[in-house]
């Protein structure tokens, strides 16, 4: 039996049900991906909807996991395959508060050729800290290239290190922040950058920031993720 522990935030899980939804109406999540946040009240667990499109997920949908993956209030309801992704990555990494895992296309086309992913402005200058790349191949061989255990959850954990986005070949990425607001902000710039980035190479030579340069905007952009946070949230609202 899992040891009980407080019941989440209430406005943890609100805000969380909301980041599902600002997450579909920017482009990142479609059918598939999710996010997550780490428990309030117990490190060892994390926030997550049930087996769901984010587009449609509300707090009540929203259960808790123990990091090995095991929802503690499931009892019917189906859950994502991929859950390991969040609760390896939580517990490799006590910095992380948040993971969002998406497919969001223009990023795909870094996981799968040699090109890396660089900021090319200063909203992307979290990018500067690099990116890690994940080949399910070397870990597993030919498979569906799903996360769907702990072993594979580990790997792509221990691939991820110390960066805050890990590309997956042919598959996606998975962006982590030290908040919700950040890992939000994360995933929606990476995406936009990735787009930027494919034109800026279309044109010619690129001058992408330097690492001072991405550290220093990076810095900026952090202590304003609550501004961009409330533009979206009221978007996200609105088109409810
Ligand atoms: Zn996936």
């Amino acid at each position: 039996m899992p040891d009980a522990i407080p019941a989440a935030a209430p406005d943890l899980v609100a805000k969380l049900a909301l980041a599902n939804r600002i997450l579909y109406d920017q482009g990142v999540v479609d059918g598939f991906g999710h996010v997550s946040v780490r428990h309030n009240a117990s490190p060892a667990h994390f926030l997550l909807s049930r087996n769901l499109a984010p587009a449609l997920v509300t707090p009540g949908d929203i259960l808790t996991f123990d990091l090995d993956g095991n929802a503690l209030d499931a009892t019917a309801q189906r859950v994502y395959l991929e859950r390991f992704i969040h609760g390896e990555i939580y517990r490799a990494r006590p910095d992380v508060q948040a993971v969002v895992h998406s497919h969001s296309p223009s990023v795909i086309p870094f996981g799968v050729t040699a090109e890396v992913l660089r900021p090319v402005y200063h909203l992307a200058g979290f990018l500067g800290a690099g990116c890690a790349r994940f080949e399910i191949r070397t870990v597993a061989g030919d498979t569906d290239l799903l996360i769907r255990d702990r072993a594979l959850g580990r790997a792509l954990a221990e691939a991820l290190g110390e960066r805050p986005l890990v590309l997956m070949r042919g598959h996606g990425s998975t962006v982590v922040g030290t908040s919700l607001e950040q890992a939000v902000y994360r995933a929606i710039y990476a995406e936009t950058n990735a787009r930027l980035q494919a034109q800026a190479l279309q044109l010619g030579a690129v001058t992408y920031l330097n690492e001072t340069e991405a550290a220093l905007a990076a810095a900026t952009n952090d202590g304003q993720v609550v501004r961009t946070w409330a533009l979206w949230a009221r978007r996200a609202s609105d088109r409810a």
